[in-house]
C-alpha cells in the first residue's frame, strides 16, 4: 500500500523501530523488532512534487534519485552520493511536515527546496537504494538538513547566517574543496559603481575622500565569513553584501585602491550544513557516508525509518 507522505512522517519518527544503525551510532536502549510490512521505506511513500506549475505524485525513491542526480555530478563518489541521499530524504520529510507549499510536499527549485531531474541516473538510484529509509535525527526530530556546493574551507554556523542557533549546524572545517569549479571568484568594481550600489541599500551613506578610507572595522564569523563591516560610517552584514553584489558566499575579502574595489570570495552557497564538494573530498579520502554526515551535522544521529502495519 502506498501512503501519502505528510501525515505519516511524524508517526514514523515517534513509533518507528530502529534498525540497521551503523556501528558508530550510539545504540538505542531498546532495539525493536521489525514488524511485518513493506520492505522498502522509500518505495512505500508517495511525495507530491511541484514541477513548475504542475504537481506530480511519485514514489519517494523516484523523487530522491532525481534529487541526487540533479544535485551532484555523476562522477562523484558513491559515499558522497549516499550522504546526499540521506540529507535529501531528511529534508523532504521535514519539509512535508512543515507545509511550505499548499498543494505539494516539496518543489524542484533549488533556491526554495531541492533541485530535481526526471532523468534516473544509475548511481543516484543506487545511492538511494543503499540508504533506504535512513534519516538524520536530533533529539527525536528530523534535522534541518541544509546543504550547499562548497564552503571555501570552513562551513558556517546557522546562527551566523540565519540568526538562530541550531546545535547540529555549527562551523566545521571542510578541507579538499579546491577542485570545486566555483571554489573562488574575484570581481572588480570601480569605486564609483561600488559606492552607487551601497547607496541603494543605505541612501544616507557618506563616501567622501579616497576609497581606502571608506573602510573601517570588520568582524568575522567562525566560518571565516564577514559578519559585519563598517563602510562610510555605516555597518553592513556580510549576508547583506552577498545579496547586494550577487556574491557567491559571505567569505569575502576586499582589496581597495583609489579607483578600484576588488572583491574576492571563496565558497559557493550559504555554507551551512553539508558541503557537497567537502563530502566528495572526504569520500575520496576513504570516509563512508555516516562519517561524512556526522562531520557536517554535529551530534545528529542516523536512524532508519520504516512503516508499520498500523501506519
Ligand atoms: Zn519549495
Amino acid at each position: 500500500m502506498k501512503q501519502r507522505i505528510g501525515f505519516i512522517i511524524l508517526l514514523c519518527v515517534l513509533c518507528g523501530g530502529i534498525l540497521g544503525i551503523p556501528a558508530w551510532v550510539e545504540k538505542p536502549a531498546e532495539v525493536l523488532e521489525l514488524p511485518e510490512g513493506p520492505r522498502s521505506f522509500d518505495q512505500s511513500l508517495q511525495v507530491r512534487v511541484l514541477l513548475g506549475e504542475q504537481v506530480e505524485t511519485m514514489l519517494l525513491s523516484h523523487y530522491l534519485a532525481g534529487v541526487v542526480g540533479a544535485e551532484l555530478p555523476e562522477d562523484f563518489p558513491m559515499e558522497a552520493k549516499k550522504a546526499q541521499a540521506v540529507a535529501a530524504r531528511t529534508f523532504v520529510l521535514r519539509q512535508a511536515g512543515e507545509g511550505k507549499h499548499s498543494q505539494a510536499d516539496v518543489c524542484a527549485d533549488s533556491s526554495c527546496c531541492q533541485a530535481w531531474t526526471g532523468e534516473m541516473k544509475p548511481l543516484a538510484v543506487q545511492a538511494v537504494e543503499e540508504t533506504d529509509g535512513l534519516v538524520l535525527i536530533y533529539h527525536d526530530e528530523l534535522i534541518e538538513a541544509t546543504y550547499f556546493s562548497c564552503s571555501g574551507g570552513k562551513t558556517e554556523a546557522a546562527a551566523a547566517v540565519w540568526g538562530s542557533e541550531i546545535p547540529y549546524l555549527q562551523a566545521v572545517d571542510s578541507p579538499g574543496e579546491e577542485q570545486a569549479p566555483r571554489f573562488s571568484e574575484v570581481i572588480e568594481l570601480s569605486a564609483e559603481s561600488f559606492a552607487a550600489r551601497l547607496q541603494t541599500l543605505r541612501p544616507e551613506i557618506e563616501l567622501t575622500g579616497a576609497a581606502p578610507d571608506w573602510f573601517g572595522m570588520i568582524t568575522y564569523t567562525e566560518g571565516n565569513g564577514i559578519d559585519t563591516i563598517d563602510i562610510g560610517e555605516q555597518q553592513f552584514r556580510g549576508t547583506e553584501l552577498r545579496s547586494l553584489f550577487g556574491l557567491r558566499s559571505t567569505n569575502i575579502r576586499f582589496s581597495v585602491t583609489e579607483d578600484t574595489i576588488t572583491i574576492s570570495t571563496q565558497g559557493y552557497g550559504h555554507r551551512v550544513g553539508l558541503s557537497q564538494y567537502g563530502a566528495k573530498a572526504m569520500a575520496e579520502q576513504g570516509s563512508g557516508f555516516e562519517e561524512i554526515l556526522s562531520h557536517y551535522y554535529r551530534d545528529a544521529k542516523i536512524k532508519r525509518l520504516f512503516l508499520s502495519e498500523e501506519a
